[in-house]
This record gives C-alpha cells, structure tokens and sequence, in this order.
C-alpha cells in the first residue's frame, strides 16, 4: 500500500547510520524503486556492521574526512546519477553538498554539519554560530546558482518546520477572514505573514517519551543524536530577531556580514530558557537551542533586507527535551564535563509519550497558534521499523526531501523555505500522526510566579525581553 515514488538509477550513498539513518534507510527501500546492490553505507562505528550484514546493505566502513571524503565518495559515485543522503555528524556539509554538485549527484542533508572539531574547537562564540555555517551555504547558492539540486537542512526542524510554518499561514489568513490566494514567491510569504500581523515564531516542541527504567546518573539520555544535541547545546543561543522587539539583550551580537537577519547571545542554548507553550503541556520552559530554521525562517519572511528592514519575524527554536535529556543537560552543564556514556532511546523500550514539536506563530489578531506533529512512539511503531516518534518525523522529511529533489532535478541549493510546501508534506504527512492546529489566548505574560520582580515590558506579550525567561 506504499507508494513507490521515482526510480533511482544509479548508486545511493547513506553516510551516517545513528539514529536518524537507520530510521530512514527503511523509508527510501519502501518508497523508492533502486538496485539495492549499488546501496552503500558509510559508517564508522563497528557496532553497526553486524545488522548492516544481517540486512545484505553494502557497508564502508570508514570516518569520512576533509583528506578522504572525494577519494571515498568519487570510488562510489557515477557522474550524474543516484543520490547522497547525509545523515552523519562530524561531516562538512558544504564539502559534500560541493562535491556531489561537482558530480552531478543530487544530495540532502539535515544540518549543516562541520567537521571534527568546529563545535569546540574554538572560544571565538561568533565563529561557532549557525549562522556562520548557514551563510557558508547560501554565499555558495549565490556564487553557484541552479546546477544539481542540493537541500540543506531537511530534517524536522531545520526542514519540515518550514513546511508547517506554510500551512500554518494559509490557515491563520482563512480563520481571520481573509480571502487569499497561496503566494507564489518568497516576497509574496513575507508580505503574507507581515500582512497577518504575526511577530514571531517559537519552534515550540515538548517531547513526553520516556522508558521505565530511570536514567542512570552519568548518562546522556536523549531521544536522538547526543553528540549533536550536545553540540548544537553547546553553541552560543540564536535567533531570527524581528522588527516588533523594543529591546536588545545585554549579551546580544549581531553580525555585520551576510542577512543580517539573526543575532546570537553570549551563554549556552541548552542553558538559556525561554516561556513558550505546546498544546499538551500548555505553558512550559523550552531552551533556545540554535537552529538553522531560526536564522533561515526569519531570513525568508523578510520584507526589505539587511539589518534594518521594513519587516522580519523573531523566530527560534523554544524545545523541550524528554525528560531524560532535561536531566542530562542538568548534569553535564553543572558538573562542566560531558557523560562518556550516551543512550539514545529505542522505540520498544518506550512506554509512553509523543513528540510534539509544531510552529507558534504569535502577536496577531488571534493571539497564537501552534500547528504541528503530535506522533506518538506507539503509532511510530506500527508506522515505520528502527526508530522513536522523533526519528520519524525526521526520516520522513527526509523522505519527502528526496522526492521533491528527483521532481526538481536542476534547483540548485535549496533550504526547505524554498520547496514546494504542499508536495512535501502530501510525501511526510502519512508519517507524522496527527497534525493539528490550537489556538490559545496564552502569553508570555501569564502564568509567572509573581513573587520576584522580573525584566518585562507589559506594553506588548511578545516581546523577546519577555519570553526570555530571567
Ligand atoms: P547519531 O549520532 O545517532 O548518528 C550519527 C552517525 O554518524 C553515527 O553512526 C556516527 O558513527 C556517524 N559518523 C560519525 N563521524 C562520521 C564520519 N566522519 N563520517 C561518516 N559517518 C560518521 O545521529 P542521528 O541522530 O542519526 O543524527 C544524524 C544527523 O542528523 C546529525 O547531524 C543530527 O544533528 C541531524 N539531525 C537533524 C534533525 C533535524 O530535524 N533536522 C533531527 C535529528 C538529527
């Protein structure tokens, strides 16, 4: 009953198979019709080789590097065919996505990964932003335009969350009454949402699953890659700052190259909390990790450009981790070293819980309005093999990624913004459990423990000042 979406002629290189690869190499074997003896996996921990044979998947197992990553690659690809699916860490995205281009390999990505050592390599904090590694990209769009399709960052956020924040517009424009016509370029979203009257997105996401057994102190729990939560953790919290804040943090930067359409704040993401809210839990603490959607959402919706433009939406991410992680974190920040052993949590160890990770779009007339994926580990389980709810909401991104880049051979580099919206999500929405829209007459403001003076300005909810927690 799965649709076969294209045929892929040629070789398909997975590289990474943690979490997120092991969950979607089941989709592409499903959803696409390939010749599974040129199917290779790059992957260098040893732990993987055993079920890579049991599965007869071609296994290399090598660490890809800045010294052997064409050798590698150029041994297993032909010119103008198969596909690159990247979903390691400690890869350099851009090399990769450059190289295939060079080839004429359509590639996808989730982040844009740097190489071994980027992440702590460096006490230089605007040198280790998302920014930075997401500007590389688009000076490289810009430099190169068209040329073999390339996606950035096509995961569930960075990647689906764009998607979402679409669907949620048209939404929000049909419930306030307005009559009016999808929008047919990037300048028409912008004037949409500006028309709208939103001032920001939170990518606001509560994660409920959890095992029985507690977590062992001294272990990173996490729900997907902990070495790269711990590293996108570790960065300098960003956002997407937008045209309606009053107010500018004390340890804020802003950068003087590129959009200009994000800033970054001197302390950790994973210890900089922010008051936002998802539908189950109501109000809650979520952490300003960085992401690239903060800086490429509040980039894309911009009316005017640089640094002072007419229009732009604060926008960044507002997550909270499963419980687990929550603790993990705790222990790691506070004990200032990180836990040598890491867990990721399987789906039949799972016992309860969602992920529910959706956009809010707030400060317009009604208030705010969540719209997102509310998927269960127990509906994952009969929905795809070898992976948790989180995992699936970013494998069938990925998914949906790919078959938008085999319809849309020649687009060049392209971040999700920038996709057909409607396509993909007809793709991943199988996949995604109920998608659901809330709205709620919460803000920043309410539900704050009033025993203590804090740092607010009443005279708008939405103010950054006021969602970021003291
Ligand atoms: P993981 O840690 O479970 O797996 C990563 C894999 O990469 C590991 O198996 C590791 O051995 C392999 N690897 C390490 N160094 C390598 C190298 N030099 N060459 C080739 N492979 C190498 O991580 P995951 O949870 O599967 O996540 C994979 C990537 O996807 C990460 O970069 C993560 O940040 C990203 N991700 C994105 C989203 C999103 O929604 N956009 C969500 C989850 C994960």
């Amino acid at each position: 009953q799965h649709p076969v979406y294209h045929r892929i002629d040629g070789p398909i290189v997975l590289i990474g198979f943690g979490s997120i690869g092991k969950g979607t190499w089941p989709l592409i074997e499903r959803h696409f019709d390939y010749d599974a003896d040129k199917f290779t996996v790059i992957e260098p921990d040893a732990r993987q080789a055993n079920f890579l044979r049991q599965h007869k998947l071609n296994h290399l197992q090598v660490a890809l590097t800045p010294d052997n990553y064409r050798e590698v690659l150029g041994g297993l690809f032909e010119r103008g065919k198969g596909f690159c699916v990247n979903l390691s860490v400690d890869t350099d995205s851009l090399d990769l996505m450059k190289f295939c281009r060079e080839m004429g390999v359509p590639y996808i990505d989730t982040v844009v990964e740097p190489w071994e050592g980027f992440y702590f390599g460096t006490t230089n904090n605007a040198e280790r932003t998302n920014y930075r590694l997401r500007q590389k990209v688009r000076d490289e769009k810009a430099r190169t335009p068209g040329g073999t399709t390339a996606v950035s960052c096509c995961g569930a956020n960075p990647g689906m969350v764009s998607w979402f924040v679409k669907d949620a517009l048209m939404t929000l424009a049909r419930d306030t009454g307005r009559d009016v016509a999808q929008p047919a370029d990037r300048d028409g979203w912008a004037r949409l949402m500006r028309d709208l009257g939103v001032k920001g997105v939170h990518i606001a996401e509560r994660d409920t699953q959890a095992r029985r057994k507690p977590r062992p102190r001294g272990v990173f729990v996490n729900t997907w890659s902990v070495e790269g939560f711990i590293a996108e953790g570790f960065q300098p919290a960003e956002l997407g700052w937008g045209t309606h804040e009053t107010w500018f943090p004390e340890n804020g930067h802003r950068h003087e190259e590129g959009c200009q359409a994000g800033i970054w704040l001197e302390r950790p993401g994973a210890i900089t909390r922010v008051h936002t809210w998802c539908p189950t839990p109501g109000p809650q603490f979520g952490f300003l990790v960085t992401h690239n959607e903060a800086i490429s959402i509040a980039d894309y919706y911009t009316v005017g450009e640089g640094a002072d433009p007419e229009y732009r939406p604060t926008c960044h991410y507002a997550y909270h981790p499963s419980d687990d992680a929550v603790l993990s974190l705790h222990e790691m920040f506070g004990s200032g070293r990180q836990q040598e052993r890491h867990e990721i949590l399987e789906p039949d160890e799972i016992v309860e819980g969602i992920d529910e990770l959706g956009v809010l779009l707030y400060g317009h007339e009604k208030n705010a309005f969540w719209y997102g994926s509310r998927l269960s580990n127990a509906e994952t389980l009969d929905l795809a093999p070898y992976q948790n709810a989180t995992g699936l909401q970013v494998s069938s991104a990925v998914l949906a990624g790919m078959v938008w880049a085999l319809e849309n051979p020649e687009a060049g580099i392209v971040e999700t913004d920038e996709m057909d919206h409607v396509r993909c999500l007809e793709v991943q929405k199988p996949y995604l459990g109920p998608v659901e829209a809330h709205y709620t007459d919460w803000t920043p403001l309410q539900d704050r423990w009033e025993h203590f003076p804090e740092d607010i300005d009443d005279s708008d909810p939405w103010l950054f000042r006021n969602v970021l927690a003291s």
